[in-house]
């Protein structure tokens, strides 16, 4: 266990951006998170734990300790018949962790694959897509407490998840380090295609199986969202937001072909790509920046532009949307700085 000092992020976070952490340390073990918090380096800087920031924005040098896990392990604690629990350290690469569930014929992740990040932060986001998420499979989060080095075991329902939230981003932000989660998967034949046209896409792949489940998705997110090896982005940037039904029913009538999606009879969500789209964002570059030309939720880094370019588009972007839809776009990725 070693603290780095300046050391660069520009491959802990995904929009590329050339910033630097004052400290960097990792930790292999629950004892040597404990060692770290216990320094005085955290003592006296403030601290961040990053996965591979696929979710970050960092809008400056980070003036404190960046924390990063290397816990690696992918262990079965239990097993039936029917189903496995597995506990996975919070450095296990997500994706990789899905593969390793679809080569053992475990059910429940696998329309997650190809989602980036780390193990330690799908707990933290409640990663989702095509109609899974996270919570759907997650028993159990271990996490450690910052300010005292206290292990905590949180439930599925101590977390309370929703759409991208948890309470590691409300009541708990930046209190918990995440050691390892544990989700329970299925042996038996279930899958998940109601999304969109997800069973189509599968069949016209080939039989409905887990290989093909996860080869498909890897397809349709290959084809619709840039690759950040290619091009700096994190992903959708915001989430789409949740409306009552009068505030629906108003826009539906000011713009009757509104793409929505039915949450509850009282609210409807509405595709923020749309409305971005259509206040012309689509496609547009500033600078260094812009929108991605196939899918209007992704902004993206051209090469060379600041975190702080960044989120300017950001803001320009929100005050479009709520001068023409009376609606705040909630930005999904977190901002550090
Ligand atoms: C191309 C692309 C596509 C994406 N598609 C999706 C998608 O379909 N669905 C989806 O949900 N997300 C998606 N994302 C967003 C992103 O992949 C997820 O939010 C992911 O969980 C972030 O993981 P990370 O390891 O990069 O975390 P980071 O971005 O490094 O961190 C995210 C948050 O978790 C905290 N954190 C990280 N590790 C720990 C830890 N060990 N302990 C405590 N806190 C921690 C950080 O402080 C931060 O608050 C996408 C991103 C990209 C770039």
């Amino acid at each position: 266990m070693k603290f780095y000092q300046h050391q660069s992020l520009k491959k802990y976070n995904t929009f590329g951006l050339d910033v630097y952490a004052m400290y960097f340390v990792e930790y292999g073990s629950e004892d040597e998170l404990l060692e770290i918090l216990s320094s005085e380096v955290v003592s006296k800087n403030p601290l961040l734990a990053v996965g591979q920031g696929s979710n970050l924005l960092f809008l400056k040098d980070f003036d404190g300790v960046v924390v990063h896990s290397a816990l690696k392990g992918i262990t079965r604690i239990e097993e039936t018949e029917d189903s496995v629990v597995l506990e996975v350290g919070s450095g296990v690469v997500w994706d990789d962790l899905v593969e390793h569930c679809v080569q053992h014929g475990w059910h429940g992740i696998e329309n997650l694959s190809l989602i980036p990040g780390e193990v330690g932060a799908s707990a933290i986001q409640n990663i989702g897509a095509y109609g899974v998420e996270l919570k759907d499979v997650l028993q159990k989060v271990k996490a450690v407490r910052i300010a005292d080095g206290e292990t905590k075991i949180f439930t599925c329902e101590d977390c309370r998840y929703g759409y991208r939230e948890s309470i590691f981003k409300k009541e708990l932000k930046g209190q918990y380090i995440i050691l390892s989660i544990i989700i329970k998967l299925s042996k038996k034949q279930v899958f998940n295609l109601t999304y969109h046209h997800l069973e189509k896409e599968v069949l016209q792949r080939g039989e409905i199986n887990l290989r093909n489940v996860r080869d498909t998705i890897i397809a349709i997110r290959e084809s619709k969202l840039p690759n950040p090896k290619d091009i700096g982005n994190a992903g959708s940037f915001f989430m789409n937001p949740v409306v009552n039904r009068k505030k629906f029913e108003d826009l539906r009538s000011a713009y009757p072909q509104i793409p929505h999606y039915f949450i509850s009879d009282t609210q409807e969500k509405i595709p923020a790509a749309w409305l971005i789209e259509q206040c012309g964002w689509k496609g547009k570059r500033v600078g260094n920046v812009g929108v991605y030309a196939h899918q209007a939720l992704v902004l993206v880094n051209y090469g060379g532009a600041s975190g702080q370019e960044i989120a300017d588009l950001a803001y320009q972007i929100q005050a479009d949307v709520d001068a023409k839809f009376g609606i705040k776009l909630i930005p999904e990725v977190n901002f550090i700085g």
